[in-house]
């Protein structure tokens, strides 16, 4: 079973008498927030705190004693904190720029023990209490998601957040429901896997259906100019040499991840398309392993395209699975030959020295990528006896007989 998570906005109706009280709280998250942010900021990400328990520890007493906020809502401040610092702390050690958290905005986030869902209204924790609020419903929304997800049964609603805008009340939900559109025996009968093979030059990613997405190099040479103009500005070292290279930085992380989830939906689209139940990617650690120079920002992009996929996989009920990647570049996939040896690759080409078999050296590594992750099940005696690999028009299963797809 997969979880997937959905988010949908509605209107609220709170009686003005309630206003104060519900603006109050969202002062009150803010400053809590803020408490949590300042004790674990540290532009060395060595130093700097994101563990939820030790921010806990740390700041709760003092958060509680300065606010009238309940201990939920305490704890929620806590995590949108934590979770503010661990980013940072991912960028900071990308070497990134970025600065301290600052919670400006008016936001609160309420979970199960804050929010209650009624049939036309939600009560809320404040400051002062429960608060009530009607649901003022889209109904004039065509084409929202909202019908969708609202009042179905399967989607249960979950935390939210409430914001102001406007002068306007609206709560964002997150619906939650588990899909599981392939069963489970038929997935163990029938697994259908999609390779993924990564690189840190030429494509991003190959798919072992013969797609080819992204562009490593111009990633790469971005990556490059952005540092260029870094280090020019650096030394300057003026104020506004500063904030240069924090905008410079925040457009530049802003353009890769559009270019990573241009990557991560090509990706999930193959396997949608070759009705997969699986993706398979190489251990990221084995990668590292064989791409020894491969930067921190490479390592990165790798990780985010990854977990993009991941979290898109999960909305079409499609696993992504990890493999040991031995000679996946040396191997060749084609049909049973299985051919293992360093010289059958010369770069981009791959030419079995066995069979002849000339591939793309990258579509190459992805298919085998795919046929380990079904070796794996095979020797695991997960009984999946028809377990394939999805191929470029076509399957071919473990042992290595091919059927074309109906096209
Ligand atoms: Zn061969």
């Amino acid at each position: 079973m997969a979880e997937v998570v959905r988010n949908i906005q509605v209107k609220l109706n709170i009686p003005e008498s309630q206003h104060s009280a519900v603006d109050q709280t969202f002062e009150e998250f803010r400053q809590a927030a803020q408490h949590v942010a300042d004790h674990g900021w540290s532009d060395d990400p060595d130093h700097l705190v994101k563990a939820k328990n030790k921010l806990h520890k740390a700041t709760y007493t003092d958060v509680r004693e300065q606010t009238n906020l309940q201990a939920s809502l305490v704890q929620s401040a806590r995590n949108l904190a934590a979770d503010a610092l661990s980013n940072c702390h991912d960028l900071l050690e990308d070497d990134t720029n970025t600065s301290k958290p600052e919670f400006r905005g008016t936001v609160i986030v309420y979970n199960g023990r804050t929010i209650t869902y009624n049939d036309d209204h939600v009560t809320l924790s404040t400051v002062e209490g429960r608060v009530k609020a009607e649901y003022v419903f889209p109904y004039h929304d065509e084409g929202t998601p909202f019908e969708e997800y609202w009042n179905e049964d399967k989607w249960e609603k979950r935390e939210a957040t409430l914001h102001k805008r406007n002068g306007e009340y609206y709560l964002h939900v997150a619906v939650e429901n588990d899909v599981d559109p392939v069963s489970t025996d038929e997935k163990t009968e029938n697994g259908v896997v999609l390779g993924v093979d990564l690189n840190v030059d030429g494509y991003l990613a190959v798919t072992s259906t013969g797609a080819f997405l992204g562009n490593a190099d111009e990633l790469n040479h971005k990556r490059d100019e952005y540092e260029r103009c870094r280090g020019h500005l650096q030394q300057t070292g003026t104020r506004s040499a500063h904030l240069t290279i924090q905008s410079l930085g925040g457009r530049f992380a802003e353009w890769s991840r559009h270019r990573l989830h241009d990557v991560s939906n090509g990706v999930v689209r193959e396997a949608v398309e070759n009705e997969c139940t699986h993706i398979a990617f190489e251990r990221l650690t084995w990668i590292w392993t064989r791409i020894s120079n491969a930067s921190k920002f490479q390592q990165w992009a790798f990780r985010e395209i990854q977990r993009q996929v991941e979290y898109k996989a999960e909305a079409h009920g499609i696993e992504v699975d990890t493999v040991a990647p031995q000679y996946t570049s040396q191997r060749c996939s084609h049909g049973e030959c299985g051919f293992t040896h360093e010289d059958n690759r010369d770069g981009d080409e791959f030419e079995c020295l066995k069979c002849g078999k000339e591939l793309h050296a990258d579509y190459n590594a992805a298919r085998n990528v795919a046929w380990r992750l079904v070796q794996n099940w095979l020797k695991s005696g997960s009984g999946r006896a028809t377990s394939q690999l999805a191929l470029k028009s076509g399957t071919v299963n473990a042992n290595g007989d091919f059927n074309a797809s109906a096209v």
